[in-house]
């Protein structure tokens, strides 16, 4: 049974509000708690989402997030503003599924970064050269303006702008994408998506990474030369507190089509 919930909210009026109202409404019952929640309720968007799982990322096992989205039905929120008294309901009376959502390990000089979507290594002002490891075979020498590492809820996101596939999020995989990628006779990289189950991992390595940066999720580090970077899929998830059964089909309906 959860005891203690926390609201995050989008920065705007409408958002705000409606974070008040749910206080109010849910305080009856429940403890207020920013610190420890068992419950994080998101309103806002995805990217708003993101950010409240990021604000928890220490906290996974024990918290459980619902989203309610101020726009349209997202891939991270299960409700419309307008239903926000339905999901007080379903908090206080239904047991809801756990959607475990898969999350990137991303290492670099000894320091863990997690991605709920997906990690970017990008460069805008000069083709990027990398060499591309699955595990410890080396399958490619990329060049272009970089590459993307996306979850299967990431795959939505940016991934889909750079013509990844859209994968189911229960299927536990990352997918590789190039971000335009040079390919003419003198220099050649797979131009595919690469999709690859959780026993495999990524490693990414450059002489040069001047003006690249490694973009996960919100956060963005600048790099130094002839490092290496390893992708893998982590044995961490997002718990994600699923009342409602939203099908991706629906989820894909009503945001793209
Ligand atoms: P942001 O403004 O927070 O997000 C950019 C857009 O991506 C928003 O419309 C957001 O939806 C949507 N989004 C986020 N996660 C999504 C998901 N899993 N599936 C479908 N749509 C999703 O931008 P930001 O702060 O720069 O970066 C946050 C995320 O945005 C990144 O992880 C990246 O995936 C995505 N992004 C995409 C592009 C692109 O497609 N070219 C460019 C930059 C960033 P809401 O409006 O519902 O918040």
């Amino acid at each position: 049974m959860m005891k203690k919930f926390t609201v995050i909210a989008k920065q705007d009026k409408e958002s705000e509000e409606l974070r008040e109202n749910i206080i109010e409404a849910l305080i009856q019952t429940m403890e207020y708690s920013d610190k420890h929640p068992d419950l994080v309720i998101s309103v806002g968007g995805d990217g708003t989402m993101l950010y409240g799982v990021h604000k928890y990322i220490d906290q996974l096992e024990t918290v459980g997030f619902v989203g309610i989205h101020t726009g349209t039905l997202g891939f991270y929120t299960d409700y419309l503003k307008n239903e926000w008294q339905e999901l007080i309901r379903d908090i206080q009376t239904k047991e809801p599924r756990i959607e475990n959502r898969a999350l990137l390990e991303v290492l670099y000089q000894e320091k863990k970064y997690y991605a709920l979507n997906e990690m970017r290594l990008e460069n805008n002002r000069r083709s990027q050269i990398i060499d591309v490891y699955i595990g410890n075979e080396h399958l490619e020498t990329f060049r272009g303006n970089g590459l993307c590492v996306c979850t299967p809820s990431g795959s939505t996101a940016y991934n889909k702008s750079i013509q990844g596939a859209l994968v189911e999020p229960n299927i536990r995989a990352m997918q590789l994408s190039e971000i335009a990628g040079i390919n003419h006779n003198a220099y050649r990289s797979l131009g595919s998506s690469l999709i690859l189950d959780e026993s495999q991992y990524i490693l990414l390595h450059a002489l040069n990474y001047k003006n690249s940066v490694l973009c996960v999720d919100l956060e963005s580090i600048e790099l130094d030369d002839n490092e290496v970077l390893e992708v893998y899929l982590s044995k961490r998830t997002a718990r994600f507190l699923d009342y409602r059964e939203v099908s991706f089909v629906e989820r894909l309906k009503k945001s793209f089509l």
